[in-house]
């Protein structure tokens, strides 16, 4: 077992977009908790989600997960099923008034997903957009109307691997998607009001959600909430009001713990410099490459870049299969190549690749 998992390590270098790559520990704990949690000689997915057991999990993830975002009272962090998909409508079913409108920054496809679900239950505007330029760029410089009832934002759009480095500054609450860069950087969280992220890119396996809100701006919509959409409800079941999703909260905890003993945000957020660094630097030193979008919007998380001649890709493809890189074809609505360097991929990979880039210049420059 154990040689399997450290050959698996050496091998492979993960950039997928997600769901992305996790701590090989936390696998490996993630997988002993499979057969025997917390010597119960049980597993974890056999015991009741009432049982002390998993109800301390359900609170030191709730907690830590406050902690590493820097948040204290007045927050309240729930873990919930469905996606962040579902916060898109869960969002406004909780913030957006029946005659209010919501603000939205439109800058790619999954804000667009989330304008479009908002509509359903209420108006919206959207204040600002980079769709004219295939969303290759965060907007600047635009105005946050005082009487909206939430401005909606998303730190980092994964697809476009554009992030947002300056955030509005608003009297409104503001809802940001973190899903893709939650844990990654040092921000000060205390400017948003709900932050909500997928556990799959940087936190944990796929079927958990972490939702972190200011628990002063719900109930003011006058709406009839169902039970199941109302952060409410689950922030009074302590996050249980249903049976939450145990394993992806478990081994979301457990990245969490993995963070928070090598330093915290501190450290990643300097690694994920490093790294970003590293393979940006390659991209506009080698003249096979180019970014795929506007230098000052670059994303420390998703490095999008594209060939210089797309005929080669092939070559490029099967060069990287040999260094054993994967995960890097782009999104197809962008096409290129997708280098997504979440929190547990080692600086050592972001090396193989570039490694692989000059190798291919050599060849074919
Ligand atoms: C992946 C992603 C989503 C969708 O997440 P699901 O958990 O699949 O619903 C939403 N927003 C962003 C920024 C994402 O990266």
């Amino acid at each position: 077992m154990e040689t399997v998992m450290t050959d698996v390590k050496q091998k492979v270098h993960n950039f997928s977009a997600g769901p992305g790559i996790l701590p090989q520990e936390v696998l490996k704990q993630a997988s002993e908790a499979c057969i025997n949690f917390d010597n119960l000689n049980l597993s974890l997915l056999e015991i009741s989600h009432r049982s002390k057991n998993f109800e301390a999990v359900m609170l030191e993830a709730r907690t830590l997960a406050k902690e590493l975002l820097g948040l204290g009272d007045g927050y309240q962090a729930i873990f919930l099923g469905g996606g962040a998909s579902m916060q898109f409508h869960m969002v406004p079913m909780n913030l957006l008034r029946t005659e209010g409108y919501a603000a939205y920054v439109n800058t790619g496809v999954w804000a667009s997903k989330a304008i479009k679900e908002a509509q359903l239950l209420g108006n919206t505007k959207s204040i600002a957009s980079s769709e004219d330029k295939k969303f290759n760029y965060i907007p600047r410089n635009y105005p946050i109307p005082g009487d909206a009832d939430y401005c909606h934002i998303t730190s980092n759009n994964t697809i476009y691997g554009t992030q947002m480095k300056k955030f509005p500054i608003s009297r409104i609450p503001v809802v940001v998607d973190m899903s893709s860069d939650i844990f990654s950087r040092k921000i000060d969280c205390k400017q948003f009001d709900l932050i909500y992220a997928g556990a799959q890119k940087n936190m944990g396996p796929a079927g958990a959600t972490l939702v972190v809100v200011k628990e002063s701006i719900l109930g003011k919509t006058g709406r009839n909430i169902p039970s199941m959409l109302d952060y409410k409800v689950h922030i009074k079941g302590d996050s249980m009001y249903n049976t939450p999703p145990v394993f992806p909260i478990y081994v979301s905890l457990l990245t969490m713990r993995w963070l928070k003993k090598n330093g915290g945000i501190d450290w990643i957020d300097k690694v994920n410099t490093q790294k970003a660094n590293t393979l940006y630097t390659e991209i506009d030193r080698n003249p096979m490459f180019i970014g795929a979008v506007e230098k000052d919007s670059r994303s420390t998380m998703n490095v999008t870049f594209l060939l210089n001649n797309p005929e080669l890709g092939a070559d490029f493809d099967k060069m990287c299969k040999e260094a054993n890189l994967s995960g890097l074809k782009g999104h197809r609505d962008v096409g290129g190549y997708r280098a997504s360097l979440y929190n547990a991929l080692p600086l050592e990979s972001v090396q193989a690749l570039v490694d692989v880039m000059k190798e291919f210049e050599k060849k074919n420059g």
